[in-house]
């Protein structure tokens, strides 16, 4: 009896087991070595041969200020110019961004100097007015697993970059960009950016194998940003060479005119000659691996 019984148990396991395996995520999931997804958004081709430079500050200040960092990080070859409009700040009391007028500054400054923006989206009710707006949708860290949130920029016309959870495993981060495809929106780039650790030398901790299995098992372009990972602007070099060796397709890098003055994130935000050297160290890594920094 207790024989028989540790037989079905056995079997009910292992047929658990294989359920487990069959992978949850069919849209995501890299279905023979030369899968890839490359999406273009201007001209400019994501997840294609080159690595790509998405920079600028952390949050849109005002449109002097967003000016001001654009350019320089357009000069050193970004052509992607992050900011945010929307903050998910910690503290309600710290700077929360300038909403649509932020996303109208965005929108000028990237015409003014022919750049493609990114921006952050935290609710499913902005999600129309930031498309009307920016190239690019990027849903933050906090928000990996709204839901309600993946399932609305799931039926937008444009790229979104999914960066990965502070807590989240690598499976649940391919299940959200899995929402987002299920939901009609095929344009997803997943971005690592750090995740909770007991180390506390830096703000997250860069999980670069996270990159490599992210690249081994789907087909979509797959970012880094070192940025929110390190916390701290002297390690953002080094970070950005690794990621670019590992496999990255591109680096969301915090980058800021006047640091010292930053609303927010300026402990992080490489000053403009800091970045420059950034892009001339990465473009060599990119060549000794076959590619090159656009
Ligand atoms: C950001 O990129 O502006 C940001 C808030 O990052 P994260 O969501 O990774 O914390
Ligand atoms: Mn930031």
């Amino acid at each position: 009896m207790l024989v028989q019984l540790k037989e079905e148990t056995l079997e009910e396991n292992k047929s658990k087991d294989i359920q487990k395996k069959a992978k949850p995520y069919k849209l995501v999931e890299k279905k023979h070595d030369n899968h890839r997804t490359v999406i273009e958004v201007k001209g400019v081709l994501i997840g294609g041969p080159e690595v790509l430079a998405l920079a600028g500050p952390c949050a849109v200040e005002g449109l002097e200020s967003l000016r001001e960092t654009a350019k320089v990080v357009k000069a050193s070859g970004a052509k992607i110019l992050r900011a945010s409009a929307f903050k998910p700040r910690s503290s309600p009391y710290s700077f929360q961004g300038l909403g649509e007028e932020g996303l109208k500054i965005q929108r000028q400054v990237a015409d003014e100097l022919n750049l493609i923006i990114e921006t952050e989206v935290m609710d499913p009710r902005d999600v129309a007015l930031v498309e009307e707006y920016v190239d690019i949708l990027r849903i933050g860290s906090r928000n990996m697993q709204n839901f309600d949130l993946l399932k609305e920029v799931g039926k937008c016309k444009k790229p979104v970059i999914l960066k990965r959870g502070l807590s989240a495993t690598i499976e649940e981060w391919l299940l959200a960009a899995e929402y987002i495809m299920a939901h009609g929106n095929h344009q997803v780039i997943l971005c690592e950016r750090g995740i909770r650790t007991f180390e506390n030398a830096t703000r997250n901790t860069l999980d670069l194998s996270a990159v490599a299995v992210a690249k081994e098992m789907t087909h979509l372009p797959v970012i880094v940003d070192p940025s929110h990972a390190a916390g701290r602007v002297d390690i953002i070099l080094p970070l950005s060479r690794a990621a670019i060796a590992i496999g990255a397709d591109g680096l969301l890098v915090e980058v800021h005119h006047d640091r010292e003055n930053a609303l927010c994130d300026g402990a992080q935000s490489l000053r403009p000659e800091d970045f420059d050297l950034l892009m001339k160290e990465c473009s060599s890594i990119a060549n000794s691996i076959g590619r090159k920094m656009l």
